[in-house]
C-alpha cells in the first residue's frame, strides 16, 4: 500500500487543479451566482484542496507508522527467539506486542511467558496490558493501539474490549484462533453484539513482511495442518523475523514526521531484556 500511494502521491496535486478547473467552468455557467456566492465557493475549494492534500499526507505517515510498530514486535520476539516448546522449558512462544498510547509513543512491551510461568494465560498482549496498567495505576485503554505479532484469540481480544483498547494491527493471521474481535462484534437473532466490540478496530498488517508469513504458514497448514505455536518455531519463521529485524535496522523513514518514532522503535529494541 505504501509504495502504491507512493507513485500514486504526484499525480493528486495533478489533478486537483484540472478538477477544481473543471468545477470552475461549471460556476461561471450558473448566471443566478452572486459575487459573494463565488467568493465563498471559491474558499471552499481551496480549503477541500488543502484538506485533501493533508489527508492523503496524513494516511501515508500513519501507514509508514503502524509499519515500524510492526517491524519492531517481530524484532523483539526475534530477539530472544525460542525454539523449544513451552513444555520443554521455553520462555513462551515466538509472539511479541507493542503497546502505544493516544500520542503514539512506545509505553510497553511484551513476549509470550507462557512457559516460564507453567501458566496459559500469559500472552503478550494480556502480558502488555496488565503489566502497563499495573504499573500506571491505568484502569483502562482507551486510545491505545496494540501491535501484536500473531492475531489476538478470544481470551486477549476479550481482554482488549474490556479494556476499551481503540486498535489492534497484527503481523500473522492465525486461521483456527483468528478473527475473535469480529467474533464478538457479530450479532445474531439471539445476540447482539458484545458491548464495546465495535469500538476495537482489528486489522492485519498492510506489510510486505506480514504477507510473506501468512503465505507460508498457510502453505503448511494446508499440507500438514502444522499448529502455528509449532511453524513460529521453524527456521523458516525465524528467517521471516530475521527479515523483519533486518528492515527495521536499515530503515530510513519517508516522512520526516516518522523520525521520532524510528528512532522510539531502535530505542525499545535496543534496551529490551526479556
Ligand atoms: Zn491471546
Amino acid at each position: 500500500m505504501l509504495n502504491f500511494l507512493s507513485h500514486f502521491k504526484p499525480i493528486v496535486p495533478c489533478l486537483f487543479p484540472a478538477l477544481l478547473g473543471l468545477v470552475g467552468c461549471l460556476a461561471h455557467r450558473s448566471p443566478a451566482k452572486t459575487q459573494t456566492q463565488e467568493a465563498a465557493s471559491t474558499v471552499s475549494r481551496a480549503h477541500a484542496h488543502s484538506t485533501s492534500r493533508l489527508s492523503a499526507n496524513a494516511q501515508n505517515i500513519a501507514e509508514e507508522r503502524d509499519a515500524l510498530y510492526t517491524l519492531l514486535a517481530y524484532a523483539l520476539v526475534y530477539k530472544d527467539w525460542q525454539t523449544l516448546d513451552t513444555k520443554q522449558g521455553a520462555r513462551g512462544h515466538n509472539i511479541g506486542c507493542v503497546l502505544v498510547n493516544p500520542k503514539g509513543q512506545i509505553v510497553h512491551v511484551a513476549l509470550n511467558s507462557n512457559g516460564k510461568y507453567k501458566n496459559g494465560t500469559q500472552h503478550g498482549e494480556t502480558r502488555v496490558m496488565w503489566q502497563y496498567q499495573e504499573r500506571e495505576k491505568l484502569y483502562d485503554l482507551k486510545g491505545y493501539t496494540i501491535y501484536t505479532t500473531l492475531e489476538p484469540c478470544a481470551m486477549c481480544s476479550g481482554m482488549m474490549v474490556m479494556q476499551k483498547v481503540s486498535r489492534t494491527v497484527y503481523g500473522q493471521t492465525d486461521l483456527d484462533f483468528g478473527k475473535a474481535v469480529e467474533r464478538l462484534q457479530l450479532k445474531s437473532a439471539q445476540f447482539p453484539p458484545y458491548p464495546r466490540a465495535k469500538e476495537l478496530s482489528s486489522t492485519p498488517a498492510d506489510h510486505p513482511v506480514r504477507i510473506s508469513i501468512d503465505q507460508a504458514y498457510k502453505l503448511k497448514y494446508d499440507s500438514s495442518k502444522i499448529a502455528i505455536t509449532e511453524w513460529l518455531r521453524s527456521e523458516e519463521a525465524k528467517a521471516l523475523y530475521a527479515e523483519a529485524q533486518t528492515q527495521l535496522l536499515s530503515n530510513a523513514v519517508l516522512y520526516e514526521e516518522n523520525r521520532a518514532v524510528l528512532a522510539d522503535c531502535l530505542k525499545s529494541l535496543k534496551r529490551f531484556e526479556p
